[in-house]
């Protein structure tokens, strides 16, 4: 494991993909002095183009000099479908996030996509296969266009428009002063969050993936924007393998499969009726937030 600290490099590489238009998973590790964990496998190869199935099989892993984290999951993340990750701060949500999108390596067991052992697979390939929304956006120096057009190169004017309809972000460009040529200012400050969270995901309604991750998109938006930006995400979720941790019920309700996580591991998954029959921590977690929310 390469466990060196390289902001300055990491920043120059990033700069390289933005010109290149390469950008994706990659861009979206955002924070520029975390760790580079893994490397690309000298003999890896893409991943084969499917579904979009992702698979954890029997993966442990913990952060350098940190606890056991998760121990032994077994998961299945079903093409086309959405899944909630749900549970407890701290429970390892985003850690499995994180080893889906590889900025990390299990110690033990593997995490497939369509069967592939990601370890095997280009990371080029994965950026490819993967769309992520968080809870931070990435933007960059320059005209809204130009941030949109980051989702896939060589994209045209209709497409772009058409991605950003569909991100409810079309209107508000519209009424900007030089609507799609606006300057959106360092890391998007011309923008609110709401408006830079619907940015963040025309680019990945662009980038049209088949697997979307989603850790918290919606968490710091006011209910007005949270209103606009899940609108959008269902729309971007349909037939895509989306995975979504969010707190917000209105979210997880609308997922086909609920995990819940607790503490490393999946204590409890199925359907909403199924988990709220069973009585158990899903069933607490759902019934504290209608006595406190709403
Ligand atoms: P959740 O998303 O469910 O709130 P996380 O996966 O973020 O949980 O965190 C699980 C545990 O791992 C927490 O104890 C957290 O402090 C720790 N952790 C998260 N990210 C890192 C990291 N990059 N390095 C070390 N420990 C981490
Ligand atoms: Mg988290």
């Amino acid at each position: 494991l390469l466990m060196a600290y390289e902001p300055a490099k990491r920043l120059a590489r990033m700069r390289i993909s933005i010109e290149a238009g390469m950008v994706g998973v990659g861009m979206m590790y955002q924070i520029l002095d975390t760790p580079i964990a893994v490397k690309e496998a000298p003999d890896a190869s893409p991943l084969p183009k499917g579904p979009g199935q992702v698979a954890f099989r029997n993966v442990s892993f913990h952060y350098e000099n940190g606890a056991p984290l998760l121990r032994h999951m077994d998961v299945i993340f079903e093409a086309g479908k959405s899944t909630a990750l749900v549970g407890p701060s701290g429970g390892g949500k985003s850690t499995i996030i994180n080893l889906i999108l590889r900025l990390y390596d299990p110690v033990d067991g593997l995490i497939q996509i369509d069967g592939f052992d990601l370890r095997q697979a280009t990371f080029a390939s994965l950026r490819d296969r993967i769309a992520f929304v968080g809870q931070e956006t990435f933007l960059f120096d320059g005209t809204l266009k130009q941030n949109i057009a980051l989702g896939r190169e060589n994209a045209t004017d209709e497409e772009i428009i058409a991605a950003t309809k569909a991100a409810n972000a079309h209107d508000f460009i519209q009424r900007m002063p030089q609507q799609y040529d606006t300057d959106v200012g360092e890391n998007g400050g011309n923008l609110s969050g709401g408006q830079r969270q619907r940015i963040a995901i025309a680019r990945a309604i662009l980038r049209d993936s088949p697997i979307l991750i989603m850790d918290e998109a919606t968490s710091a938006l006011d209910s007005e924007s949270e209103y606009l930006v899940n609108e959008a995400l269902q729309k971007l979720s349909k037939g895509r393998t989306t995975i979504v941790i969010a707190h917000r019920l209105s979210t997880i309700l609308s997922a086909d499969k609920i995990v819940v996580v607790k503490e490393g591991e999946v204590v409890e998954e199925g359907s909403q009726s199924e988990l709220l029959a069973r009585d158990g921590l899903f069933r607490t977690l759902y019934d504290r937030q209608f006595s406190t929310a709403e």
